[in-house]
């Protein structure tokens, strides 16, 4: 009698939505807008998932995570090993379970996404990590054992919290040194409350701090102390001072009062609670007609700023077109079902003041698409005569950023990139100084998360290797 074959497991090409506050609420609160999977839905959408013999998830992973096996737990209903599972390659799930762009890594390369939606692999992390913080003790993974190195982290944003837990947990003497009054770099300063909570990047900051790592704020490493001062201190050190310097337009008017960096303009309300004026003593501006100029994360985190801060308008001015977006596809939508208004194909070439020196107004050209220019994307041509002027009494400027310079500037030896960054070999993120490694923006330029936190896995490894005498 011939061999029954087993059933094929049926495709269910659906993905479970996630439920979050509605509009009309959210655009008066802070709080955070996606409200993450209940457990029936979480454990529902991993039944989605194939178990693929040769899983391609993986791979479009920068810190490696075991996708399939974190899910597989989760349809188990083990969740505590599923949380496991991810931890033993990402210190940060609860953030990279929100902010990460899956769409573009893990989850592009699900096989569910040929036919259908892949699966929700960013929801299930924020899960996992939610439930391990609601239901009892964060488990703290096995340490080796003290190895009397000492290793000097500059800056607590992703990289340098990643370098920081993995080095803690080979044994190494970490402490980090920051220049901000908190830690999480951009997860703190320039990432709203109503995409990432705060409360989360300190649960996994003191996640860190509770395995062993020493963490200096306020101290700015350059003028505090040097990087060679520290290094008469310490055997090894990693700069993951990040990507904080704005650009701007430089167009005129650019330095009329009203007229913000998305930098400046997120960290007084993020950082300096400025939404909570008077309560905090931060003033940010109240105005009614807001422009925010860029495309990416950063210009969809001001606009969605300042709706909840009250403007009557808030236009995101972008040169090309939707399809060339930066930002996550998710915020865009989110920024318009809040109100955000998408003037696309249209730059700004001048800002006017008032008598007083307050911007009024911004002239822009209208855009058309040319040829794609060296990042692949169409380039925008600007359509001759087409000027016209808006009245805003706000400008906010989100259209890039370059690497802090002041490391670069006090650190001599150190190969910089005519970008400002500082040059690393990419299989082990050393600079063309011995003892110092580097990752994150500060050598890529504003990058993201999960890149910053490969960087630092890099790091981290070859750290070891150096300080173990195994080089
Ligand atoms: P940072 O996060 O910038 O951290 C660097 C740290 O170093 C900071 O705390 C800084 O204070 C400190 N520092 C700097 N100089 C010194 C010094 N001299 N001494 C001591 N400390 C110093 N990425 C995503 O993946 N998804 C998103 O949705 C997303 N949204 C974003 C929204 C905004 C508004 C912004 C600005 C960025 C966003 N990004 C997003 C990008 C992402 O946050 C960054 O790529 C990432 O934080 C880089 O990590 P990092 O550790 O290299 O640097």
């Amino acid at each position: 009698m011939a061999e029954e074959k087993p059933e094929k497991k049926k495709l269910d090409l659906n993905r479970q939505p996630m439920p979050k506050q509605d509009h009309w609420e959210r655009i008066r609160n802070f709080d955070e807008v996606a409200l993450g999977y209940p457990t029936e839905v979480a454990v529902k959408e991993a039944s989605r998932c194939l178990q693929c013999k040769k899983p391609l998830c993986n791979q479009g992973c920068p810190v490696g995570i075991d996708i399939p096996g974190f899910i597989r737990h989760t349809v188990e209903g083990d969740f505590g090993s599923g949380i496991r599972t991810i931890k033993e390659t990402n210190a940060l799930p609860a953030i990279c379970g929100r902010v990460c762009p899956q769409e573009e890594q893990c989850e592009k390369s699900c096989i569910l996404g040929k036919k259908g939606a892949p699966i929700a692999i960013g929801r299930l992390e924020r899960f996992l990590a939610d439930w391990e913080a609601a239901h009892g003790k964060i488990e703290v993974p096995k340490m080796s054992p003290k190895t009397g190195k000492k290793v000097a982290i500059v800056g607590a944003g992703p990289a340098g919290i990643t370098v920081s837990n993995d080095l803690i947990i080979l044994g190494h003497d970490v402490t980090i040194f920051e220049a901000l009054h908190e830690c999480g770099g951009v997860l703190i300063y320039g990432i709203p409350e109503f995409r990432l909570p705060k409360a989360i990047v300190n649960r996994e900051v003191e996640y860190v701090r509770s395995l062993g790592v020493k963490i200096h704020t306020d101290y700015v490493v350059g003028k505090t102390r040097t990087v060679d001062r520290l290094l008469e201190e310490f055997d090894a050190l990693f700069v993951g001072s990040g990507a904080g310097l704005p650009w701007f337009m430089e167009i005129p008017g650019e330095n009329l009062n009203g007229v913000y960096s998305a930098n400046e303009y997120l960290t007084r309300v993020n950082l300096m609670k400025g939404f909570r004026f008077p309560e905090y003593q931060t003033p940010v501006k109240r105005p009614c007609r807001v422009a925010v100029v860029g495309g990416g994360n950063v210009a969809m985190d001001s606009a969605r700023t300042a709706i909840r801060l009250g403007a009557d308008e808030v236009h995101l001015v972008y040169r090309r077109s939707r399809a060339e977006l930066p930002a996550r596809a998710e915020e865009a939508e989110n920024a318009e079902e809040e109100g955000v208004i998408f003037d696309l194909l249209t730059l700004p070439v001048r800002l006017f003041g008032d008598e007083n020196g307050w911007v009024r107004e911004i002239e822009c050209l209208k855009m058309e698409l040319g040829e794609a220019d060296a990042s692949g994307r169409r380039k925008p041509v600007p359509v001759e005569g087409s000027n016209f002027r808006v009245p805003f009494d706000a400008v906010v400027i989100a259209i890039g950023n370059s690497p802090n310079p002041l490391i670069p500037m006090t650190t001599p030896g150190l190969e910089i990139s005519k970008k400002g960054g500082i040059v690393t070999q990419p299989e082990t993120a050393r600079t063309s100084r011995v003892n110092i490694w580097a990752g994150g923006d500060i050598v890529r330029g504003a990058a993201t998360v999960i890149s910053a936190m490969g960087d630092g896995r890099i790091a981290a490894a070859s750290m070891h290797k150096y300080l173990m005498n195994r080089e």
